[in-house]
Formats: C-alpha cells, structure tokens, sequence
C-alpha cells in the first residue's frame, strides 16, 4: 500500500526523512529543498549578479541549477543573468552528463557553453588517467579537483562573471571539512566553510544553495521531477573521501541528523577564525594562490615527467573571450 505524504496528506509519499520521521510527497520535499536553497541564495545574491553555473550533468549541479533559475524567474526585480557551464574533463563518464547538461539548460531556456579541460589547460584527465605510474602517491581524483577548480573559476573571470554556483551538497561539504581537519589543515577548513562573499581579486565567488540539503534528497527529487542529470557517482573518486565518506554515512546511520549538525558546529567552530593566507598571484600563470606557484601548475610541472614533454604554460582563455558577448546578451 502506498504511503502518504505526511505534510499534505494528499499525495503519495516519495521520500522518508529519518531525522524528523516523516514521509514527504514529490512537492512537499520541493519545498523544502526550495526553502533552503532559496534562504541561501537570498542571503548572498546580489543585485544585477552575473551567475556562472558550474553544472557538470549530474544530480547536484543540475538540481542547482534547477532552483537558481525558478529564483531568478520570482525575483525580476534583482536582475540577474545566469548562464550554465560544463567543463568537460575528456573521461568517458563526462560524455553522457554533458548531453544532458545541455538538455537540462535547453529546457529552461538558459545559455549553455562547455569548455575542454584541454582548451584551457592542454591535457584532459583521461591523459592524466593514462600516463600517472601505477600506485603513484597521488590519484586522479586530486589532480582532476584542482584543475577543475581553477578552470571553473578562471573561465567565470574570463567571462565576466560575478558569482559561481556550484552543487555542493551536505554531504560533499561536511566530508570535505572532516578531510581538512584528519589532514590538519585549518587554513582549507576555513576556505571550505566561509559562505560570506569576499572581494579577493581573481577569485570569483561561490554559492552554493544545496549546503543544507542531503545528497539522497537531491537524488529523490531529481529522479521524481524527471530532471534530465547523471545520477551516477564519478568513477574517479579515490583516496581519503571514500574512507569519510563511509564513516559519515554510517554515524547519520546511527543517529538521524548528524550530518545537518557536524556542519553547524564546523560554522561555528571556525566563524572566528580567519585564514592565514596572502593571495598573491602564481609566477607562471598569473591565477590567484597562495603559493609561488599554484597548485595547478605545480601539477602539470609534477605531470611534465610522465608525459615527457613540458605542459608548464599559462591556460588559454582565447574560447572566453570570444563568448563573452553572447553569453550574457538578452535572448
Ligand atoms: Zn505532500
Ligand atoms: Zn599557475
């Protein structure tokens, strides 16, 4: 027998929340993800912001991207733009989520632009995959986060952007706070947890609205309202996050709700602490670091051996500026 929702008592329940015990209907858990996501974006949008979206193809990006544009369409008044863009990494997994990337930014009637990891760094995580030693200390999970990350954010700069948006959920960020403190790195705890927006030159912004929100909420509801997104994990995920992930997942398991609370204390924890780090720009490409050389160049030149030849050079953004113009004009 069907279960029904335990808000409306009307529809049919798709999805249990264990932590507060209640069946919630394909709307009423709309709903609720809305009222977060929404508190977010309330919070740290700004009028006439020009939004990037970092939408990969899968649930989280996708469901982001979803909320961010009905935000959009209720609050004409802020008169934001949005565009969504992929940056393909040139693995077999990207291929399928980037058809339907663009499916989903078709639907909603937004401009939808994809960038080669190639076209901006010159090589693709697929090369990376295939020239690394095996058993080499690094996985290329690690490799493909910080040229993804830098990418992403340079691309958005190159365009104009003011703001990135990214899917990050719950449990992506509170793995990833529980993976800065077993590393001992304070300084990434904080850069992972600040929320408020910082003028730092070269470094966009980020949003991310699906902070507060469980990843297997975001997997119901896209799958309930048909969200075309890959619902699949990246194959690629290696290293230390499987190992938290597991240990997080069973203590929610065990007591409903740690999540939502690991992540409040961390906020709380580190509201006083600043970062004790100087943005200076890196000597080889010029983006933001805190280093002489930035992790992404510190990479390629680590990757120089294994591919024999030198891929030490600035990114190209040739492909950016010449979007730029049509990316943001009016439809
Ligand atoms: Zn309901
Ligand atoms: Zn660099």
């Amino acid at each position: 027998m069907e279960r029904r929702c335990d808000i409306c008592q009307e529809n049919e329940a798709i999805y249990t929340d264990y932590s507060r015990g209640v069946s919630l209907c394909t709307n009423c858990l709309k709903s609720s993800i809305r009222r977060r996501a929404w508190a977010v974006l309330e919070n740290e949008l700004q009028e006439g912001d020009k939004i990037v979206v970092a939408h990969s193809g899968g649930k989280d990006s996708s469901l982001a991207l979803y909320i961010t544009k009905e935000f959009i369409d209720t609050h004409p008044d802020m008169k934001l733009n949005l565009v969504s863009l992929t940056i393909d990494e040139g693995t077999f997994y990207r291929k399928a989520s980037i058809e339907l990337a663009k499916k989903l930014a078709e639907k909603l009637g937004i401009r939808y632009i994809v960038f080669t990891m190639e076209d901006i760094h010159g090589i693709s995580i697929e090369d990376i995959k295939v020239n690394i030693p095996k058993n080499w200390r690094r996985s290329v999970c690690t490799y493909c986060g910080v040229l993804r990350r830098q990418a992403i954010n340079a691309v958005a700069r190159e365009l104009g952007a003011s703001v990135v948006i990214t899917g990050h959920n719950l449990d992506d960020i509170v793995q990833t706070s529980l993976m800065n403190i077993a590393r001992g790195d304070v300084n990434a705890l904080v850069k992972t947890l600040r929320h408020e927006r910082r003028i730092e030159e070269g470094l966009i912004p980020r949003i991310r609205p699906l902070k507060y929100v469980y990843e297997r909420e975001i997997a119901a509801l896209v799958i309930a309202l048909g969200i075309p997104a890959h619902l699949g994990k990246c194959p690629f995920t290696q290293g230390m996050r499987i190992g938290i992930r597991r240990v997080i997942d069973e203590l929610e398991d065990e007591a409903s709700g740690s999540k939502i609370r690991a992540l409040r204390s961390f906020y709380l924890i580190t509201r006083s602490i600043r970062p004790r780090v100087e943005i200076k720009r890196c000597k080889v490409c010029g983006e933001p670091t805190t280093a002489d050389l930035c992790k992404a160049c510190q990479f390629k030149l680590e990757l120089s051996d294994f591919f024999g030849k030198d891929l030490l050079k600035p990114p190209s953004f040739e492909k950016a500026s010449s979007e730029k113009e049509w990316i943001w004009s009016n439809r």
